[in-house]
């Protein structure tokens, strides 16, 4: 007896729009399910662009990301790229440096490139057979009955296509998710947090680190702070995280220094006053969003992942990871619910959002714990007695 034939899995057409770091990785998990993926990116593809634009230039990938990416196999490769960082380096304003390791001894939080992950994770995707990218399509509309989106070219020109299930890893401001608003019972939120952030480089002195660089190291002035992460080019990359009313208030190069001189003056001869003088006005201070919202699907049409579904503000350096964590959660979900998508979507709601939402309320409470908390000598002193 002939068994009956299952449904050609190349015929279901999984659409990914987003080709970001969560976009990416997820085009990877399901291309190896045999779905036919397509990812939908607004940007040309990086790979070939001299400069990439987005977010900060390095992120912390801790043990939930590297999780994700080893099911794909590839957290050897990323991990071989990334700079372990060990514990937290306090600068005092004397310039004394006191460390407060992150966990156990051995245990530690890597430093990435933002770029070069992206570019991986996308030639890893782009290496399933069933898997295609279609950069410079910006996905306009789409209809979440047929699952038909219509997407706008550079030229201005309009494209059209229809997916069985839609993905949307399109970012905090994702456009999949406005058509959420206008369903019925979809709870949403956003707070913008009074601080903005800019980044500054910290070049290599004489071809090495000019501070050790298996730290994360952090300047807390209590109210605002600055962070430096370690690149593999022995640059450090240094964010300054500030209340706008703030970083409004400096408007000159002198300004600048006066700064630097009463809150970072070790950091002053390690980034240099020239560069100090001239990057502190390159780009404007960014914004932080913190972003909530329920279910994160449609009937079995459509989910929302990474910063599209949950946008947290940066001081936990969990958002990247708790989006490939999303990855992972859906992909055991897929395994639960034998692929059926209109049992996955909602129990990947159930079981996804009180996670996600945890994460972006301690992403906030670390907001005041990295640039104040870690100040006082109790902390110090706890952090040391949880070490011995
Ligand atoms: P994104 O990275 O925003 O990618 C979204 C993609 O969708 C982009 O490529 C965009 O071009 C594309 N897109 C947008 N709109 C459309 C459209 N209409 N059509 C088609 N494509 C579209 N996280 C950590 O885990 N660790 C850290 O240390 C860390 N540090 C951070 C530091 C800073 C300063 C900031 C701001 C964030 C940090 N994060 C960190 C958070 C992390 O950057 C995000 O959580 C992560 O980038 C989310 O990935 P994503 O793919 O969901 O979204």
């Amino acid at each position: 007896m002939e068994c009956a034939e299952e449904p050609r899995k190349d015929n279901v057409v999984v659409a990914v729009v987003g080709g970001g770091l969560v976009g990416a990785l997820n085009a990877c998990y399901f291309a190896r399910r045999g779905f036919q993926v397509e990812v939908f990116e607004s940007r040309g593809d990086i790979r070939e662009a001299e400069i990439v634009r987005g977010r900060s230039i390095n992120l912390a990938l801790s043990h939930r990301g590297r999780q994700a990416l080893s099911r794909v196999g590839m957290e050897e490769k990323i991990v071989s790229k990334g700079i372990p960082m060990h514990a937290r380096m306090i600068h005092s304003l004397n310039g004394k440096q006191s460390p407060i390791p992150y966990g156990k001894k051995g245990q530690y939080i890597l430093s990435v490139d933002r770029a070069g992950l992206n570019k991986d994770l996308l030639t890893e995707a782009e290496s399933f057979p069933n898997a295609k990218m279609n950069f410079d399509h910006r996905l306009h509309d789409w209809n979440s009955d047929t699952g038909c989106m219509t997407f706008i070219r550079p030229d201005g020109t309009k494209e059209s296509l229809q997916a069985d299930l839609i993905v949307g890893c399109d970012g905090a401001f994702s456009t999949i998710r406005k058509q959420f608003l206008r369903q019925g019972r979809f709870d949403y939120s956003q707070t913008y947090i009074p601080h903005g952030y800019l980044e500054l480089t910290m070049p290599a002195i004489d071809g090495e680190f000019a501070m050790k660089p298996n730290f994360l190291h952090i300047w807390p002035r209590n109210t605002f702070m600055m962070i430096a992460l370690p690149n593999q080019d022995k640059t450090f990359t240094c964010t300054l995280f500030m209340p706008f009313d703030e970083f409004e208030k400096i408007t000159s190069g002198d300004e600048v220094m006066d700064f630097f001189q009463t809150y970072f003056p070790d950091a002053i001869p390690l980034i240099g006053v020239d560069s100090l003088q001239r990057d502190y006005f390159r780009l404007p201070a960014q914004a932080m969003v913190s972003i909530k919202c329920s279910p994160y699907h449609i009937k079995d049409k459509c989910v929302l992942m990474g910063d599209a579904a949950h946008a947290v503000v940066p001081f936990f350096g969990q958002g990247m990871n708790a989006g490939f964590e999303d990855c992972i959660v859906f992909d055991e979900i897929m395994d639960q619910c034998n692929e059926d998508f209109s049992a996955v979507l909602p129990e990947y709601t159930r079981v996804r959002v009180p996670d996600d939402h945890t994460i972006a309320d301690l992403a906030m409470y670390n907001y005041v714990e990295m640039r104040a908390h870690v100040n006082s000598k109790w902390f110090l002193f706890r952090k040391k007695l949880d070490n011995i």
